[in-house]
């Protein structure tokens, strides 16, 4: 029988657990999450971190944006045997850019035990990565596609591996990752301890969860108290031929000091809107889609990190499960094209306590999939008027 933990499920000393210091994690993993400046722990970490650290395996329902990296990663730190230059941990993730996310929180967090991590994706050359994994690693965090690969050249060796971690396990089955992924896991040895992590859970990652992990906890943290976020999500109608106009009125509120992610369906739709809005005055405006080559994806997204972009537009796929801290501006230009979606992307802002806006472009074809959405969220999405078609009517910017 599935038990599900849920925030308020904790007994009520546990449910009180404000600090990093109540959970039984090695002091040099305590002080890299205090250098990290994580002061509470968040709902998920809440939950997760002792049930890992107890042994068991975990399923968590849970957006990226809750902690939920720190949550398993903690735990996998705090065990390693940092003596044994042998994987000891995989961690699975769908897209590159997460990848790279997740290897960083290990990095910075397993810093002090001297924990190695490395990221093992597409799109880069096999041999320097297959070097770096025979230099030994405690910590592999892959795409499964390259991973897989990866084993079968031989360079890595998952038979020395006591965690398995499935991060983002819904869009990893979505990729067609199912068949990769099974593989994988079947090179770990079966005294193992596997996590699973996902936004949604649908039953084709329940039988994964089924098939892989050892009667499992059940971990939900909803949206609703997943972080202090607080996201301010609107919505305004404006027809599919104003929108680049309405975009426009937006940065022009937002100023150059907001980072706006503006999301479009496909990359043909990415390219266009930067290069229409190429000309607007003082702001630095970027595309990210998965056509572009690894490496300008890489630094477009530094440079976005870095705060010298002002407007990344982004496929779905490019943004999924990013972290920026700094996104002060999600804008649905496309709208998503179901709720959950709409859930993931609105995730990318008001990140780790910070505060967020979220406005979703709502066009004269979009009615089903908004009623959709409005249902999902409820009364926290509330109208707006960009005054496009009055007479208060603001002024294209020129530039
Ligand atoms: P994640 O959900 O793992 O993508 O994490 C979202 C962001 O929250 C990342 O920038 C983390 O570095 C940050 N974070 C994780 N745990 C905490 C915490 N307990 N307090 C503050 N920030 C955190």
């Amino acid at each position: 029988m599935q038990r599900f933990h849920r925030v308020t499920d904790l007994p009520i000393d546990a449910a009180r657990s404000e600090r990093f210091t109540s959970f039984d994690l090695v002091p040099r993993a305590l002080s890299a999450v205090e250098r990290a400046g994580y002061v509470t722990p968040t709902a998920i970490q809440r939950l997760v971190v002792p049930l890992l650290l107890a042994g068991f395996d975990v399923v968590g329902q849970s957006q990226t944006g809750t902690g939920k990296t720190a949550a398993f990663a903690l735990p996998i730190i705090s065990a390693i045997d940092v003596d044994a230059p042998m994987v000891q941990a995989i961690v699975l993730v769908p897209t590159r850019e997460l990848c790279l996310q997740v290897t960083g929180e290990f990095r910075k967090l397993g810093a002090d035990r001297g924990v190695r991590a490395l990221a093992v994706y597409g799109g880069t050359a096999l041999v320097p990565q297959a070097d770096a994994l025979r230099r030994g690693v405690h910590v592999v965090v892959g795409t499964p596609g390259r991973v897989l690969d990866q084993i079968r050249r031989g360079p890595l060796d998952l038979r020395s591996a006591s965690w398995v971690v499935l991060d983002e396990c819904d869009e990893m089955l979505d990729m067609g990752f199912i068949e990769d992924i099974d593989a994988i896991v079947r090179s770990t040895p079966d005294r193992r301890q596997t996590a699973l992590f996902s936004a949604t859970l649908p039953p084709f990652v329940l039988e994964v969860a089924h098939q892989y992990l050892h009667d499992p906890e059940f971990v939900n943290v909803d949206p609703g108290q997943a972080t202090a976020v607080e996201i301010d999500q609107c919505f305004c109608e404006v027809l599919e031929d104003d929108k680049v106009r309405a975009l426009r009125c937006l940065t022009r509120m937002q100023g150059s000091d907001g980072h706006m992610l503006v999301f479009r369906r496909t990359q043909r739709g990415v390219d266009w809107l930067v290069r229409r809005l190429a000309a607007v005055a003082g702001l630095r405006i970027e595309g990210l889609h998965g056509a572009m080559g690894q490496g300008q994806r890489e630094s477009t997204m530094r440079a976005f990190r870095d705060g010298e972009i002002n407007v990344l537009i982004a496929t779905n796929v490019a943004a999924r499960g990013l972290d920026i801290s700094r996104v002060t501006h999600v804008l649905n230009y496309d709208l998503p094209q179901t709720a959950e979606e709409y859930v993931h992307r609105v995730g990318r802002t008001g990140r780790a306590g910070r505060k967020g806006t979220a406005v979703t472009f709502v066009g004269e074809w979009d009615g089903e999939v908004f009623e959709e959405i409005r249902r999902r969220v409820g009364r926290g999405l509330r109208q707006i008027d960009l005054a496009l078609y009055g007479d208060s009517e603001p002024a294209v910017a020129t530039g």
